[in-house]
């Protein structure tokens, strides 16, 4: 059976690395929504244009525009064996893709969230420092920040109540080293697998 894994959590909380290391262990395609934006905004397409100014305020970039990357993507693995890393950020987001996998038969098997503090990402990104800061984007701005933390804020309960209520639902301590939240993760895949 195929493995569709999607990772959630604020802005800063390590998922991309966790989706990397997942990825890596199972074999899946590393799908994430914002660099397949940002792939569009380097491209100049006109996705990538309308996609620009929500990105850079931090703002949830429109549905339709999310799904025409994210759909095209998924078209291409035969909509199986992936990890998507920033999506859902709705919870009609993650109702839509559940909907999706259904027509192609395919399951909805996992949605992990990383939960980590405010405090703790404030922390991180002050050892990390500026110079380390991804110099690729250009949404790393103090209210950028503070808006995606907004959207994840507002985002998170109602797709926790829903992804819960029907079983395919994953919280892990993020306010740890990267091994034990990997560890975490791969002993609740082994479960479902
Ligand atoms: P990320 O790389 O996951 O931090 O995403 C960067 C930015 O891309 C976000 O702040 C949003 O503007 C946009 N984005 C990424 N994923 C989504 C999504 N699922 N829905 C709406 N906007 C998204």
């Amino acid at each position: 059976m195929s493995l569709n894994l999607f990772i959630i959590g604020p802005s800063g909380c390590g998922k991309s690395t966790q989706a990397k290391l997942i990825a890596e262990k199972y074999n899946l395609t590393h799908i994430s929504t914002g660099q397949l934006l940002r792939d569009e905004i380097a491209a100049g397409t006109g996705f990538g244009l309308e996609a620009k100014a929500y990105i850079d305020q931090g703002k949830l970039v429109p549905d339709d525009l999310v799904f025409d990357v994210l759909v095209a993507k998924l078209k291409t693995i035969d909509y199986q064996n992936f990890i998507i890393d920033g999506f859902p950020r709705l919870l009609n987001q993650g109702k839509i893709v559940e909907y999706y996998l259904k027509k192609q038969s395919k399951p909805f098997s996992l949605l992990i969230h990383l939960t980590v503090t405010f405090e703790e990402i404030t922390a991180r990104r002050a050892k990390m420092g500026v110079e380390f800061q991804d110099k690729d984007r250009s949404d790393n701005t103090p209210e950028a920040i503070a808006s995606r933390q907004q959207f994840y804020d507002d985002g998170i309960i109602s797709i926790r109540d829903y992804f819960e209520s029907k079983g395919t639902f994953f919280e892990v301590d993020g306010n740890r080293p990267v091994e034990p939240i990997f560890e975490d993760i791969v002993t609740q895949i082994e479960k479902i697998k």
